[in-house]
C-alpha cells in the first residue's frame, strides 16, 4: 500500500496505444501541501499522464494510488467524488452562462452526478446551496466582483482562474492543471501563481503540465520532465533546469 502521507502515488505507470509508448514506467509521488510541475516537448505524453490520473483512460501497467487507495476500477465520476479536480487544456466554460453558474457546476460534480444532471434536475434547495457554495469559491479566487458577468466577457486569466474556482467548489485535495499559464499576460501569469501559493498553503496538492518554464521555476516545489513517455529528470526547479538531458529535450538536441 501507498504511504499514508501521499495523496498521489504512481509507480510504473505504462500507457502504450498500439506500439506508440506514450507513458513508459513513470513512478512519482505528490504530497498535500505541494505543487509538481510536469513539463516536457509536444507529445512527450503529459495529456496522456493526467488522462490516467483521472481514471478518464486506463494504464496498460503500473498502479496508481489516490489518498492511499488504488484507483484500479474507478470512473472519472467517482475520482471527483474522491476529492480529485482537473481543469483541460483548453477553457472549456459555458461563455454564455454567467460567472456563477459556471461554478455552480462544479459544485454538483462533488456529489457523483453529471453536468447534465446538475443542469436539468435540481430543486430549488439545491440550486440555491450550489450557487452558495460557488460563490464563497468565486470571493475565495478574487472573483467576487464578477459574479454575474458572462463567463464569455472576462478576460482570458479570469476564465482560468473561474475554471479553477469551479474546480475548487467539488472540495479537491488534489488539483490537475493541464496549462494553466498558457497563453496569459504576465500581471495574469503572476496573479495565477498568487493563487496557487495560496491553495498550496491551504494543504491542497497541485500537479500542472505547463509550457512556461519561467512560470514553473517560480511556482512549483518539484518538476518533472518528461519525453517520448518517460521521466527524464525529477527534482528541485533549479536542479532540473540545469540538468543537460532537459537542455536537450527542450533545445532538441
Ligand atoms: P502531450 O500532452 O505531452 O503533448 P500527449 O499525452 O497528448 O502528449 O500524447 C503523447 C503521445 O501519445 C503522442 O504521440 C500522441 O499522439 C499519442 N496519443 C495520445 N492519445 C492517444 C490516443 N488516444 N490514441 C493514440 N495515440 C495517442
Ligand atoms: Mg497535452
Amino acid at each position: 500500500p501507498a504511504p499514508a502521507e501521499s495523496i498521489l502515488e504512481v509507480r510504473g505507470l505504462t500507457r502504450r496505444f498500439g506500439g506508440l509508448v506514450a507513458n513508459h514506467d513513470l513512478s512519482f509521488s505528490v504530497q498535500a501541501g505541494q505543487i509538481l510541475a510536469v513539463i516536457g516537448p509536444n507529445g512527450a505524453g503529459k495529456s496522456t499522464l493526467f488522462n490516467q490520473l483521472s481514471c478518464v483512460d486506463t494504464p496498460t501497467a503500473g498502479q496508481i494510488f489516490f489518498r492511499g487507495r488504488t484507483v484500479n476500477g474507478r470512473s472519472a465520476r467517482d475520482m471527483a467524488a474522491a476529492g480529485l479536480a482537473r481543469t483541460f487544456q483548453h477553457v472549456k466554460l459555458l461563455p454564455t452562462m454567467s460567472v456563477l453558474e459556471n461554478a455552480a457546476i462544479g459544485a454538483h460534480l462533488r456529489g457523483g452526478k453529471g453536468v447534465f444532471s446538475s443542469i436539468l434536475r435540481l430543486d430549488r434547495r439545491e440550486e440555491a446551496q450550489l450557487l452558495k457554495e460557488a460563490e464563497t469559491q468565486l470571493v475565495r479566487v478574487g472573483l467576487g466582483a464578477h459574479l454575474h458577468a458572462e463567463a464569455g466577457s472576462l478576460a482570458l486569466g479570469q476564465q482560468r482562474v473561474l475554471e479553477i474556482a469551479r474546480a475548487l467548489c467539488a472540495d479537491p485535495c488534489l488539483l490537475l492543471l493541464d496549462e494553466p499559464a498558457a497563453g496569459l499576460r504576465l500581471k495574469e501569469k503572476e496573479n495565477l501563481a498568487d493563487l496557487l501559493s495560496k491553495l498550496r498553503a491551504e494543504g491542497i496538492a497541485v500537479v500542472l503540465v505547463e509550457h512556461d518554464m519561467d512560470f514553473v521555476m517560480g511556482l512549483a516545489d518539484r518538476v518533472m520532465v518528461m519525453d517520448f513517455g518517460e521521466k527524464i529528470a525529477e527534482g528541485l526547479p533549479e536542479q532540473v533546469q540545469a540538468n543537460p538531458l532537459v537542455l536537450e529535450a527542450y533545445l532538441g538536441g
